[in-house]
């Protein structure tokens, strides 16, 4: 046993290395990406049979999980929430299978959106795959319920899901490790017909799975993790809480002239009997979960007798955003506590673009050659250049999610409209805008693809693109493109007037063009 100080991220990375993790993949993604960042520091200084990965993106990502679960040895695969959704076919359809080496997904999400384009809550994809979720509140609880994800993964023969917040994800705090376990190899899968997703054996997998709900109940309501405390001397009200929600609450708890019953919901699917207990005891209850009314909206269906429910449906508790001792401390009808002294309004400080970056010339000559056509349409993608939404640039009107601007820009063409742009990186080119080029280019579109390659992930801290810069190009002419209309510009000021007349050339060009603008990020200049 030992104690560490580390990120929430960094606990679940060790509580995967204490389980005897053998191999990781992930896509980078803001909260999630110093899971990958720390397992494969810990390989290299520590461990060199483990593999830790970044993929093109999370479906292969978690294929490649999958394979290792196949393949008998214990495997992890982390992305941010809005990942899932990229994932999601390979997700639900695993929870068919019959899990044979522990599979794990750590999934973060990131209510309030400090870095991504929504804030949905992946219980509802742990529900709707019919598998269990662990959402832990403190970063000890991340490193021991990574740890039960893999002996639950085992034993019931799913995939398990661990669902962290950006709070807990990038917050630092000191967990203590128990023993590392041996990497465990179950060998291959036994059964062949528990792992082809074919109609005739998914519907008996199905109804496996159906029929195993029972069991992942049954450990939800005996888990550690699900607390139930009562005071049947106060049935006023009682209290539901959910990952940090739970901290908020206890944290004003003591400020309460008489403690209500209360029930903290770590894992899932719902502890039903608990939340009975609890609701027999009480005339109303609170909800308090960080993401969506999760919980609350089950308990419709779950009560027996119809007494008020509040949260965030009722906007008892804020219904967007994060939570936070404030605005949880105000759910329980407690006075706001007194702030000393002013806090200062301070200017904001909109994020921008590196001074010296790449993108501002690519989006200056993009600015210039479009100014020259009466109409235009410029869609954009995921990466440091969405900030090229931004004045005094204001370059782009679209930014949907990876790899989107170039579908966008097939279909805004397809609809009449001229001068059509689309701008994406090199790393979300790779990450799903390759399918749409192709789609563009079976028809030969009518518009231009501005792939701005950096060489880098700039966004989530400069991990390496998949492929290098040469094979980009090669890319790009294996999914069809003529090779006369893909062209390589230099990004740099001081070749504006040349980038500018390049690309209006290609713009005015009747059909698919594709235009490389490269120059690396300059936090990575001198670093390769
Ligand atoms: S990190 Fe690199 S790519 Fe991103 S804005 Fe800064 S210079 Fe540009």
């Amino acid at each position: 046993m030992s104690d560490v100080l580390v990120l929430g991220d960094e606990a679940l990375a060790l509580g995967a290395v204490d389980a005897g993790l053998s191999v990781a993949y992930g896509y980078p993604g803001t909260p999630s990406t110093e899971i990958i960042e720390y397992l494969q520091k810990y390989s290299s200084e520590n461990d060199p049979d483990l593999i830790a990965r970044w993929c093109s993106n999370e479906k292969t990502s978690y294929e490649g999980a999958v394979g290792v679960s196949y393949a008998g040895k214990r495997a992890l695969v982390t992305m941010k929430h809005v990942g899932l959704n990229v994932a999601a076919d390979a997700f639900i359809n695993s929870a068919l299978l019959d899990i044979n080496g522990g599979l794990v997904v750590a999934v973060c999400d990131d209510p309030g959106m400090h870095s991504s384009q929504n804030e949905q809550d992946s219980r509802f994809y742990a529900d709707f795959a019919g598998i269990m979720c662990f959402e832990p509140r403190n970063h000890q609880e991340v490193y021991d319920m990574t740890r039960d994800a893999f002996e639950i993964s085992e034993r019931f023969k799913i995939p398990v899901m661990l669902k962290l917040v950006t709070r807990l994800s990038h917050s630092r705090s000191s967990i203590t490790r128990r023993n590392t376990n041996q990497k465990p190899d179950k060998g291959k899968a036994e059964d062949r017909l528990r792992w082809m997703a074919l109609p005739s054996l998914s519907r008996k997998n199905w109804s496996d799975l159906l029929d195993q709900q029972q069991y992942f109940k049954e450990y939800s309501e005996g888990s550690v993790y699900n607390k139930l405390s009562i005071n049947n001397d106060f049935t006023e009200y009682g209290v539901i809480t959910t990952g940090l929600g739970g901290n908020y609450y206890l944290e004003n708890a003591g400020d309460l002239e008489l403690k209500p019953s209360h029930l903290h919901i770590g894992v899932y699917p719902v502890p039903v009997d608990l939340i009975k207990k609890l609701t027999d005891r009480v005339r109303q209850v609170i909800v308090i979960e960080e993401g969506y009314p999760f919980v609350e909206r089950m308990m419709k269906g779950i009560l027996s007798t119809s007494i008020p429910v509040h949260g965030k449906l009722d906007r008892s508790v804020p219904p967007a955003g994060e939570l936070n001792p404030e605005n949880v401390r105000s759910a329980i009808g407690l006075e706001p506590k007194a702030v000393k002294g002013d806090v200062p309004d301070l200017p904001a400080r909109p994020p921008q673009l590196c001074k010296g970056c790449p993108h501002t010339d690519t989006f200056t000559a993009l600015n210039h050659a479009v100014a020259d056509f009466t109409e235009s349409i410029v869609t954009s993608d995921i990466g440091c250049y969405a900030l090229g939404a931004l004045p005094p640039l204001s370059a782009i009107e679209t930014l949907l999610c990876m790899g989107a601007s170039v579908g966008m820009a097939r279909g805004a063409s397809e609809a009449g409209r001229k001068n059509v742009v689309a701008t994406i990186g090199d790393s979300t080119f790779l990450h799903s805008g390759i399918t749409a080029l192709v789609d563009a280019a079976s028809t030969n579109t009518d518009m231009t693809l501005i792939i701005m390659d950096n060489s880098t992930t700039a966004m989530t801290g400069m991990q390496d693109t998949i492929v290098s810069s040469p094979r980009i190009r090669d890319i790009v002419l294996a999914c069809g493109v003529e090779p006369e209309h893909l062209v390589e510009i230099k990004a740099l000021h001081k070749h504006d007037a040349e980038n500018t007349a390049i690309i209006k050339k290609e713009i005015e060009y009747h059909g698919l063009s594709v235009i490389i603008a490269l120059r690396e990020c300059i936090h990575i200049v001198g670093k390769k």
